[in-house]
């Protein structure tokens, strides 16, 4: 037999649920990671949830929020809405066009942001740039409620630090200094609805002189978890951007994927090719940047 499916009316209700059977229980929003694995599992292994609790129709986590220059993004926004909505393309592009580049446009309907995040993979598409743009995640259950960067939020492969009884609210983002500074894409096997191999979300501002003033760069998919390219950051703080200097930044990227995730086969691919697509993003980005003060 199935799970019992539960459509949650309020989010005063979904936490209780949580509360009360979260161990038993899977959220649903989308329903895109969650569907499938169910199927798998159930041919596999035969764990499926008892209950299922659906939270996409909840307001608190559907609504979209712009206050000075911060923006709140409800956890179960689809990314339909955050690659068409008009002020995120403006302020946030770097998240517009990465959610974008997810699966299909019938995937994008229905797959949401806090799954993304839930489902922690380590090649999430949502997730590089919130990890990019400092983004923080509002995480609620009975007992209460605390922010947490979302870079924190992954654990391992597959694994989010949530426990049973929470849920992703919404998250929280900054508008960097020069939004248009930007370049998200990713690497796959074919064109089509694929996982990535490899993302990469880097966020650019340039001081009056042409020196690079901030760098806030992100990458999926080289690491267990998505996380910040730091020694590069470093590396471009402070300097005038060139080929040469990106082509260092690009080696720089190789060098930390290969501390962290060790020398395999797969690396042979990777190394090469990361370096390929940092350069080249930091390029795009600063071009980006140039083009749009002309
Ligand atoms: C054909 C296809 C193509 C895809 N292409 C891509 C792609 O290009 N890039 C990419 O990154 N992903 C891709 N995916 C994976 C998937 O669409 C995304 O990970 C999506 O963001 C999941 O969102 P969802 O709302 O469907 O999550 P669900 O499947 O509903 O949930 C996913 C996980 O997150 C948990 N969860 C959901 N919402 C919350 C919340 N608010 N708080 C706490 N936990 C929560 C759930 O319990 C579950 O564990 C693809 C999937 C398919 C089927």
């Amino acid at each position: 037999m199935g799970p019992k499916y539960i459509p949650a009316q309020s989010l005063e209700e979904a936490l209780d649920t949580l509360d009360r059977q979260g161990d038993k229980t899977r959220v649903l929003a989308g329903g895109t990671d969650v569907m499938v694995a169910m199927r798998t599992h159930r041919m596999e292994c035969g764990t499926v949830p008892e209950f299922l609790l659906d939270i996409s129709a909840l307001p608190e986590l559907k609504e979209i929020h712009f206050k000075d220059n911060q923006v709140s993004i409800g956890g179960a926004v689809p990314f339909r809405v955050l690659e068409s909505h008009p002020e995120i393309q403006k302020k946030w592009p770097l998240l517009a066009r990465a959610s974008s580049r997810i699966g299909s446009p019938q995937v994008r309907q229905l797959a949401t942001l806090g799954g993304n995040v839930g489902s922690a993979s380590p090649a999430g598409d949502g997730i590089t740039p919130l990890v990019a743009l400092s983004a923080e995640a509002l995480v609620r259950s009975a007992r209460g409620s605390r922010r947490v960067p979302v870079e924190d939020l992954i654990t391992s492969p597959g694994n989010n630090a949530l426990a049973v009884d929470e849920l992703i609210v919404s998250f929280f983002l900054k508008a960097p200094p020069q939004p248009e500074a930007c370049f998200f894409d990713k690497i796959m096997r074919r064109q089509a609805v694929a996982i990535a191999r490899m993302n990469l979300a880097v966020q650019l501002a340039l001081d009056a002189s042409g020196k690079i003033s901030a760098a806030q760069i992100a990458a999926g998919a080289i690491f267990p978890r998505p996380g910040r390219l730091t020694e590069v950051e470093q590396l471009l703080l402070g300097q005038k951007p060139d080929e040469k200097l990106f082509a260092v930044a690009g080696e720089k990227a190789a060098g930390m994927m290969l501390k962290v995730s060790g020398q395999r086969s797969s690396m042979d691919y990777k190394a090469p090719a990361l370096k390929k697509l940092v350069a080249w993003g930091l390029k795009q980005a600063v071009r980006k940047d140039f083009l749009k003060q002309e």
